[in-house]
């Protein structure tokens, strides 16, 4: 390996060491830390990302990028040490393209927008937040332009989450989602068939949903030598290298699903962290393919896993033993139709699984228009509560449980939506394949035996880090590219029979 490349590669590990113990104290900010801490805390992590930034575009950085990619000229496409090379270079391009004055000034926005946010909420009035919101978007609107793009000024923001995803693709994926899922919204709600989910409500003291969480999530296969689970207000996962993956939930005594399903959410996260191979560790190419790819791995497991007959089947035991108050047994089936209930609701992360996605249509939709100028912000409330009566048959009373629900356009996450819906679309993606690979994927899956499943997603997904793009991975590993219809089928096939469509 050519000298320049070790070095090379030395300096870009001290900028992910740097991002990790970031990640680390943010991890704590966010579960132990003492309140009087904040202030101190921000100039910590203001500091550590000062540094890291620093040091990622110096010219030192620059030097020896160009040097490397001068040696490696030639080289196979495919071989890691070309791969890794262009991660760098596409985290040097996205730091060096933006002014420091400008990221600078969207830094302060941010704490602004984000206040501007908690009141104008607390105080049902997007009048208190439309101003700081018409900021963001221009900020982002001249980060746009310096980051560069050729067809719409989407694509510079989304290929921060997404490499090499544009905003054509993006459309075309909710194009042929879009008449499929409202059809079925409609369907659902015109059926014959009520679900009712009544036994998941009642009284669940968190010790036991702490211990079930537990047993439950290390069943799955995430390795708690390598993790711990802690609560904090918005469940998450951190990640602070492969040895050390850590997630968070929230449990709600009266509520059973809730802490449930956040659980096994990050837990999906964390276990593709956990997968990422030791000999990237450290490096470039450690970690995940992309946001969506991330969100792929959290959402089969808590979707098409956690909420398929088989897997509650296995978890009905448990739930008698712990909950005997609620639940009595030969009750599987009653779960199974309890968990997946669907009902359209204002508020996208209560969503289920079939109307999901029209929630983040709906802010596709309306922050690429906004971007494009041909939507202005004062108008964002009545263009957000139309689109809700049109795709979800329901219309907020207000702009609380409406426009204002969301805490990312205020932080500046503009662009960011669709990789929920990559997720969920990878994620049916993958379960075909899957479906294919391991015939008896639910009678494992009913006995607790998730092992096999877990090996098909380290070989086929985890392994490779973030050796290849979202559009090159998925193909390797379905044999075709990013395709809607394996999602919308699934869904169609499972609430067809629930519902009896
Ligand atoms: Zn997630």
């Amino acid at each position: 390996m050519s000298d320049n490349l070790n070095q090379l590669k030395a300096r870009f590990n001290q900028t992910i060491r740097l991002s990790e113990a970031a990640r680390l104290l943010s991890w704590d900010q966010q579960t132990y830390m003492p309140s009087a801490a904040a202030a101190g805390r921000a100039e910590q992590a203001a500091t550590i990302s000062q540094i890291a930034h620093e040091l990622s575009v110096s010219d030192e950085m620059c030097r020896l990028l160009e040097r490397c990619e001068a040696d490696l000229r030639g080289q196979p496409d495919d071989s890691d040490d070309v791969r890794m090379l262009q991660v760098i270079r596409r985290q040097y391009d996205l730091n060096t393209k933006l002014p420091a004055t400008l990221m600078a000034e969207v830094a302060r926005h941010q704490a602004i927008a984000h206040a501007c946010w908690q009141r104008a909420r607390a105080a049902n009035d997007f009048s208190a937040l439309a101003p700081a919101l018409e900021k963001m978007f221009d900020l982002a609107r001249q980060g746009a332009e310096y980051l560069g793009y050729s067809d719409h000024i989407y694509d510079a923001l989304i290929d921060i989450y997404e490499p090499g995803m544009k905003y054509a693709d993006v459309a075309a994926m909710f194009s042929e989602i879009k008449p499929r899922l409202t059809r079925l919204v409609y369907a659902i709600a015109a059926s014959k068939v009520s679900v009712d989910d009544s036994l998941l409500r009642g009284s669940f003291p968190v010790d036991q949903q702490k211990s079930l969480t537990q047993t439950l999530v290390g069943a799955l296969g995430y390795d708690l030598a390598r993790g711990r689970i802690d609560e904090a207000a918005h469940p998450f996962c951190s990640s602070s290298g492969r040895e050390d993956v850590r997630i968070t939930t929230r449990y709600n005594p009266e509520l059973l699903p809730q802490g449930l399903y956040a659980s096994i959410h990050e837990a999906g996260h964390a276990m593709y962290e956990q997968g990422s191979p030791a000999k990237f560790e450290g490096t470039a190419l450690a970690g995940a393919a992309s946001t969506g790819f991330h969100e792929s791995q959290s959402r089969l497991w808590e979707n098409l896993v956690g909420r398929s007959r088989a897997f509650c089947q296995f978890i009905y035991p448990f739930l008698v033993e712990r909950f005997p108050g609620s639940f009595a047994s030969g009750g599987e089936e009653l779960l199974y139709r309890a968990v997946n209930r669907v009902t359209p609701t204002m508020i996208r992360v209560e969503a289920d699984e079939v109307t999901y996605n029209l929630h983040v249509l709906i802010r596709f939709e309306l922050e690429s228009e906004m971007l494009a100028g041909t939507l202005n912000v004062s108008d964002l409330p009545d263009a957000w509560n139309s689109r809700m009566e049109s795709y979800l048959g329901i219309t907020p009373s207000n702009d609380a449980e409406g426009v204002l629900q969301d805490v990312h356009w205020s932080g500046g996450l503009i662009g960011y939506f669709p990789t929920y819906t990559i997720g969920n679309l990878l994620s049916g993606q993958l379960w075909h394949a899957i479906g294919n690979a391991l015939p008896n994927l639910p009678e494992q899956i009913s006995r607790g035996e998730f092992a096999p499943l877990l090996e098909w997603l380290r070989v086929n997904v985890h392994q490779y880090g973030q050796k290849y793009r979202t559009a090159e991975l998925i193909e390797m590993t379905t044999g075709e590219p990013l395709s809607a219809h394996y999602f919308v089928d699934y869904l169609t096939a499972k609430y067809s029979e629930i519902y009896r469509l």
